[in-house]
């Protein structure tokens, strides 16, 4: 088999990370390098390449659900936050398996990149 990407290798719990949430198919986890007071990563499972990849799927409403249940949880949902979704190397994607990071804690910049 070949060998695992960093996401999947935190799934298998071979390397350790900061869980906020855990479930038969998602798992949301604090950012390494965080870019704001929250940052956390919503990442199914599986490994999904890219959202590029996902096809027809009800994948997407569980990582969003998730995520708005961790901003709840983080007591930022009032006062809002952002996610985001890389695809690709030109969309910015580093890590070759299917997040969506949750940003907020701070007023985030208007830009789109
Ligand atoms: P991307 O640029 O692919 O959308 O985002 C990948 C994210 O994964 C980056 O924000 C990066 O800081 C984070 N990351 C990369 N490796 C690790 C790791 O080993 N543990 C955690 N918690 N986050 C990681
Ligand atoms: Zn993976």
């Amino acid at each position: 088999m070949a060998e695992r990407c960093i996401f999947c290798r935190i799934v298998a719990g071979e390397v350790p990370a900061s869980f906020l949430h855990q479930d038969e198919e998602v798992i949301a986890f604090r950012d390494i390098e965080p870019q704001a007071p929250t940052h956390i990563l919503v990442v199914p499972k599986a490994h999904i390449p890219s959202i590029g990849e996902l096809g027809q799927s009800e994948l997407i409403g569980r990582l969003i659900q998730v995520a708005n249940q961790v901003a709840q949880k983080e007591g930022i949902a009032k006062a809002g936050y952002r996610l985001v979704i890389n695809c690709g190397r030109e969309g910015g994607q580093v890590v070759p398996h299917l997040h969506l990071h949750l940003l907020g804690g701070r007023k985030l910049s208007g830009s789109l990149g």
